[in-house]
């Protein structure tokens, strides 16, 4: 059965979508995607009337709100007035100031924010509930995407509180526990016999011969606008001082253009007056952007890398949405830095132990990130900074058990007896931080 998607209608406070390559502007009922004119790179930015905005929302206005979802920040996102948003509670995850853990790095104002609180266990749940809301304005039967990681099991979760169905693509060879989580929402999942990239290609094509919705990273120009609430989240917890500094896995890169896209509409509002240094952090063995960054390289053109890495979420051989992240980097005086698997991994535990917060490796990369930042002069003590962890240790348990075995740290092992647990216990020595 073949349907088509219902026209775009009026959306918000939307103004245009920018082709960040070659500048034309689209209505948003005029493209669905990308700017036609060159293909998987043509990616949007949208853009918003900000006086209109501000009559709608204010700081005073968020205060006295008493949603901590981050539809709390509704006219500043890409939707229709008329649109339901999903139930799932996606945002309002916490701030914690991390005392102890910047002590050890000699900053004394680091704050974690803990995105692994969020329903799916990641971030990318604001991006995929946009993504839902998008498809029900358009009418789409179903919304598709090809991933194996965090991205679908976001669109999953967040469709299952809606009844939305989804189509997921992944090769084949997809790990059967992430599979799993995707079952479980009682997503549809195509198990492609081929790359990554084929399955994508085939997502892109089904959307097209079916009708679906597309939330494909890069692709979809509204997927950073979901992530960018994650910094309207962190000025308004800081009290609208946004952050010198702030440290973020990037793969795709979609999450630290979002950031940027979500600070810049903050300084048009004219409720901060600055923008804080973004330093995204990537792997060694996926580490196009940090490639690029140093040899001042245009990432429209420069070709893919081979990319591995213990941190799957922050593995990408040709990031999507590169562009805006090189941009928001560029822009803002940050950096990219490189983090071994070695330092990903030793960074679970000490995120862990210093804070109280579990996280996945491309989450715990933003602090080993930071450790390299310190090192390399990129921050200093005066600095306030906030290490997005993007999701939690619970989404990949074996890297976890890998890296406390890394760390030398083990369990004592008794026999049952009061006496033995009291000897073990006072030999025990924990583990240096
Ligand atoms: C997706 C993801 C990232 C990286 O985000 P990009 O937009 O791909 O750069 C980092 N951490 C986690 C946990 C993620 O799921
Ligand atoms: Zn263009």
């Amino acid at each position: 059965m073949e349907s088509t998607l219902e026209p775009a209608a009026t959306i918000g406070h939307v103004i245009d979508l920018e082709c960040l390559i070659c500048g034309r502007r689209f209505r948003p009922d005029e493209v669905d995607y990308l700017c036609p004119d060159h293909g998987d790179d043509g990616i949007l930015d949208v853009t918003y009337d900000h006086e209109r905005i501000a009559r709608d929302l204010s700081p005073a206005s968020l205060a006295l709100d008493h949603d901590h979802s981050m539809w709390r920040y509704r006219p500043l996102l890409p939707i229709a007035s008329a649109s339901t948003v999903p139930p799932l509670r996606v945002g309002g995850t916490p701030l914690y100031p991390a005392p102890r853990l910047g002590a050890d790095l000699g900053l004394p104002h680091l704050w974690v924010k803990d995105e692994g609180v969020q329903p799916t266990g990641s971030l990318k749940d604001r991006a995929s509930a946009v993504a839902v809301v998008k498809a029900q304005e358009r009418g789409a039967r179903v919304v598709t995407t090809a991933s194996t990681g965090n991205a679908a099991a976001a669109l999953a979760g967040v469709a299952a509180s809606v009844d939305q169905p989804v189509v997921i693509f992944v090769p084949a060879t997809a790990p059967e526990a992430k599979v799993a989580q995707l079952l479980a929402y009682g997503a549809t999942v195509v198990l492609v016999e081929g790359s990554y990239g084929d399955a994508f290609e085939l997502s892109m094509r089904a959307a097209d011969r079916f009708g679906w919705y597309v939330r494909n990273t890069g692709v979809n120009p509204y997927m950073s606008e979901g992530k960018k609430t994650a910094a309207f989240e962190i000025a308004e917890q800081l009290g609208w001082h946004v952050p010198d500094v702030l440290t973020v896995g990037v793969g795709d890169g979609c999450i630290i253009g979002g950031l940027h896209k979500g600070f810049r509409d903050l300084l048009a509002l004219g409720w901060t007056d600055r923008m804080p240094r973004l330093i995204g952090v990537q792997a060694e063995g996926s580490d196009y952007l940090a490639e690029a960054w140093e040899g001042d390289v245009d990432v429209v053109t420069k070709p893919g890398i081979d990319a591995h890495t213990v941190a799957d979420s922050i593995s990408a051989g040709r990031p999507a949405d590169r562009i805006k992240a090189m941009r928001a980097v560029r822009d803002t005086g940050g950096a990219f830095v490189r983090v071994s698997d070695q330092q990903i991994l030793a960074a679970v535990p000490e995120l862990a132990r210093g804070c109280g917060v579990f996280a996945e490796p491309a989450a715990a990369a933003a602090y080993a990130g930071l450790r390299v930042a310190v090192d390399q002069r990129l921050v200093t003590a005066d600095d306030r900074i906030v290490v997005l962890a993007t999701g939690t240790g619970l989404k990949d348990v074996p890297s976890a058990m890998r890296s406390i075995s890394d760390a030398g740290i083990a369990p004592l092992r008794v026999p049952p007896d009061l006496d033995a647990v009291a000897d073990a216990l006072a030999t025990h020595r924990p583990i240096e931080r």
